[in-house]
C-alpha cells in the first residue's frame, strides 16, 4: 500500500480549492474536493512542495530532472520550477515521485524485453540452420541427377539451390541473399 502527497487542485471552476499537501492513497487516486466534492488533480500551481512543509536538513530529495539535470537542493528544484512556470506560464506542472515500485516495473519490462529478444533470435538461428541443411539436401541430389544423365554436376547442384530461397533471404524477406524462386 503507498501513499503519495500532492498538491492538489478543485478542477471545479467555481470551487477551485487549492491545496498544497494533500496524503492520499496512490491506489484510491486524488480524494474529492472536500469543499465542494468535486473531483481533483495533482496541481503544483502554489509552487510549493508537497509532502514537507519545511526545509530541514536533508529533507529534500535529490532527483534527475530531465534536460535540467539533477538538483540536490530544493534551492535547485525552485529555480528550476521558476525557469518551467515561465516558459510555460499556461501549463500546469505535475510532479510524482519515481517510487520503488515503478523503477522495479521499468527493470521487469527491461527484462521481459531482452528475454523475447533471445528467444527471437534463436528461433531463427535454428530456422537457419534448418533452411541451409535443405538446400545442401537439395543440392547434393541435383548433382547426383546431373551424374547419372552424365551432366556437369557443379551447375545442377547452384541452379537446385538457387530454386529455393537463401536462409538470409528469408530471414530478411527477401532484402537479403537470393530469394530463389523467381528464376524456377
Ligand atoms: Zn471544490
Amino acid at each position: 500500500m503507498s501513499f503519495i502527497a500532492h498538491g492538489l487542485k478543485c478542477t471545479d471552476s467555481d470551487c477551485g480549492l487549492d491545496e498544497p499537501h494533500v496524503f492520499y492513497r496512490k491506489a484510491d487516486g486524488p480524494p474529492s474536493c472536500p469543499e465542494c466534492g468535486g473531483p481533483r488533480k495533482i496541481s503544483w500551481s502554489h509552487r510549493r512542495f508537497p509532502g514537507v512543509s519545511g526545509d530541514g536538513i536533508g529533507s529534500f530529495t535529490a532527483m534527475d530532472m530531465g534536460v535540467f539535470g539533477r538538483v540536490e537542493t530544493r534551492e535547485d528544484y525552485n529555480r528550476v520550477m521558476s525557469v518551467i512556470k515561465e516558459r510555460h506560464p499556461n501549463s500546469q506542472i505535475q510532479v510524482e515521485a519515481d517510487s520503488q515500485a515503478d523503477q522495479q516495473q521499468r527493470a521487469d519490462e527491461a527484462r521481459q524485453r531482452a528475454y523475447e529478444r533471445r528467444q527471437a533470435n534463436s528461433l531463427s538461428d535454428k530456422m537457419m540452420k534448418e533452411i541451409k541443411e535443405e538446400r545442401k539436401t537439395v543440392a547434393a541430389e541435383a548433382s547426383r541427377n546431373a551424374v547419372r544423365q552424365n551432366h556437369d554436376p557443379k551447375p545442377a547442384a547452384t541452379s537446385a539451390a538457387k530454386r529455393l530461397a537463401s536462409p538470409a533471404a528469408l530471414a530478411t524477406g527477401g532484402r537479403i541473399g537470393q530469394t530463389g524462386a523467381s528464376d524456377a
